[in-house]
């Protein structure tokens, strides 16, 4: 084909531009369980469990005892750009949910063998979607949807030539896990892999809830060896509450690690990854640690949607702030105020 001969421009088929955008969203088995965990989440449920095979590659089951969908919807929510989530850009600037883009399963869907099963509360029985078919069939499960995920990257080799050992997936499924489970201490969260239970996180109610979560997490010395960060900003929102809110535990710097690999960030619920965010945590530690030490911390991040922007990359791991300056601060000043307590206190029995 030489650069001369040029080529018709035509419209990509529909599998196609699915499979292109499944790229974009799923790089391994961690990628998918991510978005099923978005979705029941989305759909309010209260107990997620995770069931794999093969590090995820054979089998990826989430059951959640959400919304669940209704009949007629389930083969909408397997097209391309269909969500119940937004329906215009006004609900784009404000979205409270963890997704909206409508891609996810359309795009799991293209590079995987997919199956819906799903109940809503007014449905007599359950039904069954086979994702390759289209075939819709009666089934029994209580209220809620399981979502059936086998084979992934069959139809992209060069994707799965990709993926690691089985072991080293699973670890990514069960951080992809942690990460929902940190912010959602109120829903519970089981990961079985081949039939053999993995991790098991309960749901958690009452004014600890938060904490009990962490500790059930990340351990015990997590909680031990962090402490409490509560940061409002002095700036308001139109409705008079803080333009920013930050909470959660920053570790002392005894705490901290090698590794930043207990670094945890949420922005309205959501897990970021974010260098104004790091940045911030990171200068509050500037006189105590040293050299590469990494501090340890789970900060919750509640900023204005006016002020954030979610739609930046397609899997929503990064986010774009309208004034980066502010939340640097703010988490900058939770983080210090929170590990300046202990000191005084320490200082305080010091010159007793
Ligand atoms: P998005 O989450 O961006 O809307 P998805 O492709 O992930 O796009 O899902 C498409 C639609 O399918 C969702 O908007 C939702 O209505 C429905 N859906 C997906 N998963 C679930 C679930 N576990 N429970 C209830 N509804 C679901
Ligand atoms: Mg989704």
């Amino acid at each position: 084909q030489t650069p001369t001969a040029r080529r018709p421009i035509r419209d990509l088929p529909d599998e196609l531009i699915s499979q292109i955008a499944a790229g974009e969203v799923v790089e391994r088995p961690a990628s998918v369980v991510r978005e099923l965990l978005d979705n029941a989440l989305d759909a309010g449920a209260s107990q997620i469990t995770l069931r794999l095979s093969a590090g995820g590659v054979r089998l990826i089951l989430v059951e959640d005892d959400g919304l669940g969908i209704p009949r007629e919807e389930l083969p909408v929510a397997l097209r391309r750009h269909a969500t119940s989530k937004i329906a215009s850009l006004q609900d784009l600037e404000s979205v409270g949910t963890m997704g909206f883009r409508g891609e996810a399963l359309a795009a799991i869907n293209s590079i995987a063998d997919m199956s819906l099963l799903s109940r809503t509360e007014s449905d007599p029985h359950a039904w069954q979607l086979d994702g390759r078919s289209g075939e819709l069939k009666p089934a029994a499960r209580a209220r809620g949807t399981s979502v059936e995920v086998r084979e992934l990257f069959y139809a992209t080799p060069a994707r799965r030539k990709f993926l690691k050992t089985d072991a080293t997936e699973l670890a990514h499924c069960v951080e992809a896990v942690r990460r929902h489970a940190l912010v959602r201490p109120d829903v519970g969260f089981a990961v079985w892999h081949e039939g053999k239970l993995v991790e098991q996180w309960r749901a958690c109610s009452g004014e600890n809830a938060q904490d009990q979560r962490l500790a059930d997490v990340l351990g015990e010395e997590f909680i031990r060896k962090s402490v409490a960060v509560y940061y409002e900003s002095a700036a308001l929102r139109e409705d008079g509450s803080p333009s920013i809110k930050v909470w959660g535990r920053a570790g002392i710097a005894d705490a901290a690690r090698a590794r930043a690999d207990l670094q945890f960030a949420y922005v309205n619920g959501r897990y970021v990854r974010d260098k104004v965010i790091s940045h911030g945590a990171r200068s509050a530690y500037d006189d105590v640690l040293h050299g590469q030490r990494q501090p340890v911390y789970a900060l919750y991040l509640d900023v204005d949607p006016a002020r954030v922007d979610v739609n930046v990359h397609p899997t929503k791991i990064e986010v774009r702030f309208r004034d980066s300056r502010e939340v640097h601060q703010a988490v900058r000043h939770g983080a210090e105020n929170a590990l300046a307590l202990p000191r005084a206190a320490l200082a305080e029995l010091g010159s007793e």
